[in-house]
């Protein structure tokens, strides 16, 4: 049986950067149960950095995160992560109201008219947050999965947690093929999976409820897309950004309630997302060149899950990232670390109270 002092469950982007922010002083295990670290939610993303989004509490830890992505050191990666896109909000209705501190200017009917050409004459306000961004996902869970390895991290894929029990001061792990691990404390870092995983463990699930979200790639008639800002509703019923010169990357912001899985699109979700999108721009969709769904998973407040379980002994929690656990990670990571290895927080989160993340709050 092999020992470790951490089995981290999950090789998304939650475990690959906790993982890659404990094991200099671990010795720490990934397990995945998928061949690839980022099948599930991680691999599926909308890939942006919004500030705004998920409201002032996440926002703490995507501020906090802001010049990791943007100007990482030269030992993790050669570039930033980071491409400057700007975001509208728009609406029909009136401004939309962003958290307060968050960078954002009104602007004007005629001023949106030039920054999105063919928007629709209803769309009368819009609000612009230009620190906005996209985030290059595939580099940076890869940066964090090389700076793991390199601090003598291990990580087995295809290897998925059947069971663990905690006895006599240790984890005794069960994999579904069989093999058994031993360590010191098990990581729950399985994204949708998280509660499963917990019950699995013998530790009381929180209620991480994963939610379905549909994403489109559309061919669109007219080009010069690439570099206009995402377009997001106040109303929170779609998003859109330009991908390439003349494609575009839509949402219906749907949330459907599923149980953990390979999430699939719905025929339905892909024609509520064009239908709005039509109400949006004068653009002419040529044809869906491909669609996908991930699965987005809340604890019952929307926040994230950072911290030792207050029952379950030697069980931490890493889980609940939402809508916002690519943007938020440098910073969730290194908050989660340091209560994990129970050392002084790091600058970056020095000024985030861990207690708003922390599992207690649900007992
Ligand atoms: C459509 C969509 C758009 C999004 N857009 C953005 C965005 O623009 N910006 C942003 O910041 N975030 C975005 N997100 C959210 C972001 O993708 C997630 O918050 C983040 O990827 C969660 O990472 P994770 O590591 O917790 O989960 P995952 O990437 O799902 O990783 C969890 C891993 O755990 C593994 N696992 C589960 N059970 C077991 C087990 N028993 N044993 C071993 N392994 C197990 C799974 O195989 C999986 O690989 C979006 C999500 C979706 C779906």
């Amino acid at each position: 049986m092999s020992d470790y002092d951490v089995v981290i469950v999950g090789g998304g982007i939650a475990g690959a950067s906790l993982g890659a922010e404990i094991a200099h002083a671990r010795r720490t295990l990934i397990v995945e149960a998928e061949e690839h670290c980022g099948y599930h939610a991680t691999g599926r993303s909308a890939a942006f950095w919004l500030e705004s989004y998920g409201g002032p509490t996440v926002a703490l830890l995507t501020s906090a995160s802001r010049n990791f992505l943007d100007r990482p050191a030269a030992d993790f990666a050669d570039d930033g992560f980071l491409h400057m896109r700007g975001d509208l909000h728009i609406s029909r209705e009136g401004w939309a109201e962003l958290p307060e501190g968050i960078d954002s200017r009104r602007v004007s009917r005629a001023e949106l008219e030039e920054m999105l050409p063919g928007i629709r004459p209803e769309w009368q306000h819009a609000v612009l947050e230009p620190g906005c961004a996209d985030i290059d996902v595939a580099r940076l869970h890869a940066a964090y999965l090389r700076r793991f390895k390199q601090s003598g991290g291990a990580l087995a894929t295809g290897s998925r947690l059947a069971g663990a029990e905690f006895r006599a001061g240790r984890w005794g792990i069960q994999l579904e093929d069989g093999l058994q691990l031993g360590a010191s404390v098990v990581v729950d870092a399985a994204g949708a999976w998280a509660d499963s995983v917990a019950e699995a463990c013998g530790a009381r699930p929180l209620g991480i409820a994963p939610k379905r979200r549909t994403m489109v790639q559309l061919r669109i008639g007219r080009s010069g897309l690439r570099d206009l800002p995402l377009v997001d509703d106040a109303a929170g019923t779609f998003y859109f950004k330009g991908e390439g010169d003349s494609s575009a990357w839509l949402s219906p912001h749907d949330e459907i309630d599923t149980d953990p899985c390979d999430a699939a699109p719905e025929e339905i979700d892909i024609a509520i997302a064009i239908d709005r999108f039509e109400r949006v721009v004068d653009w002419s969709i040529e044809r869906v060149e491909r669609s996908w769904a991930g699965l987005r998973s809340f604890a019952p407040d929307r926040l994230p899950v950072y911290g030792f379980d207050p029952d379950a002994p030697q069980f931490f929690w890493c889980a609940g990232q939402g809508g916002f656990g690519i943007q938020s990670a440098p910073a969730a990571a290194r908050l989660a670390a340091s209560l994990l290895l129970q050392e002084t927080p790091d600058p970056m989160v020095a000024h985030i109270d861990p207690a708003l993340f922390a599992p207690a709050r649900f007992r």
